[in-house]
């Protein structure tokens, strides 16, 4: 079992003056002869070439959430994907994600004036109803392609799949995002079991968590979040975890001069919505994971100094990996060497 680091950076944007050039956040989990996606962050399927990886190879894909800096590359994967993926007509690549939200989150109390929501007649659409949106906007090249070329659609290769939040917890959008919870499966194959957990991320609703389990060992991907007891539940014990980690110097600096109040709305979103290399470490010690990596970097441009300062603070190993890193995870040969 192996977690390839596709890309690195986090935030809806292409870094400047960044060194390591890093990608959209997105990981593969690669387990024996198929290979799984967490995210798609911008260059993904660049990232899948350089890395070596096979699209015909694809095991799945699962998303943690619905921001943009996760999901930008959901539509090349789709839409490209189609012409290497003409073989899986019979066994679908699924694409698991948060469902419809539900409702919009509440306008920020900084509002001067109430904003209007884009497509108010679907305004949260899930996984399932992004993927619809998608084959619908490219419609005309699709169709040209299936009419023409008899190539099987998209709507053929791929299974996108809503995750069902279990009942009972007391889960609302709004009202109660991140309910204690126990994880719960996503998704199985012969390969590898996926469970999630619920994760804070205002006013992002559902985000989650997720837990990649196979006979090798497991990872767990943090998603985007600040520390939550519910991260720690997931990855008790994991052999990897990849947490998100944001610099809150560089945030306090970018916004010290906004008074504005969408200076101030932005600036807000950050505190209460990611987590600093300090609180990936709590996070990491408090689960008993043997190794933490840091992802999602923001800012992405960062040098490596800046997420290296606490790693004495962590008893396992600590890594930043840069985009294409290989991390081996083989708990069965660990055992058979100790
Ligand atoms: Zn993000
Ligand atoms: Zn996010």
């Amino acid at each position: 079992m192996k977690v390839v680091t596709l890309g690195t950076a986090g935030g809806p944007r292409w870094w400047k003056g960044d060194a390591k050039d890093r990608a959209g956040i997105s990981t593969a989990v690669v387990v024996e002869d198929r290979f799984y996606l967490v995210d798609a962050g911008h260059g993904v399927g660049r990232r899948i070439r350089q890395a070596g990886l096979e699209l015909g190879d694809l095991g799945g894909v699962f998303i943690t959430h619905l921001h943009s800096d996760h999901t930008i590359d959901v539509p090349s994967l789709i839409v490209f994907g189609m012409h290497e993926l003409q073989h899986r007509a019979d066994s679908p690549v699924p694409i698991v994600g948060p469902g419809d939200r539900g409702a919009l989150p509440p306008v920020s109390e900084r509002a001067v004036v109430a904003p209007k929501p884009v497509a108010p007649q679907n305004p949260t659409p899930g996984i399932t109803g992004m993927f619809d949106n998608i084959v619908s906007a490219f419609a005309t090249d699709i169709n040209d392609r299936v009419l023409d070329s008899l190539r099987p659609s998209p709507e053929v290769l791929f299974d996108p799949r809503d995750i069902e939040i279990p009942v009972g917890i007391g889960y609302h959008p709004n009202g109660a995002p991140t309910p204690d919870m126990d994880p719960f499966v996503i998704f199985e194959d012969d390969l590898i079991t996926v469970t999630a957990i619920l994760v804070e991320h205002p006013p992002v609703a559902p985000a989650f968590a997720f837990r990649i389990t196979s006979e090798y060992g497991s990872v767990t991907i943090s998603g985007d979040t600040c520390e939550t007891p519910n991260l720690v539940r997931l990855a008790q014990d994991t052999d990897l975890l990849l947490h998100e980690a944001i610099d809150f110097d560089w945030v306090g600096a970018m916004y010290e001069h906004r008074t504005d109040e969408e200076g101030r709305a932005s600036r807000d979103h950050h505190y209460k919505s990611h987590t600093s290399v300090e609180g990936a470490i709590r996070i990491a010690t408090d689960s008993r994971a043997r190794t933490l990596a840091l992802h999602h970097l923001v800012p992405g441009s960062a040098d490596e100094s800046v997420w290296r300062r606490g790693e004495d603070l962590f008893g396992g190993t600590f890594l930043v990996p840069e985009d294409l890193d290989t991390l081996t995870i083989n708990r069965v040969a660990a055992t058979a060497r100790s």
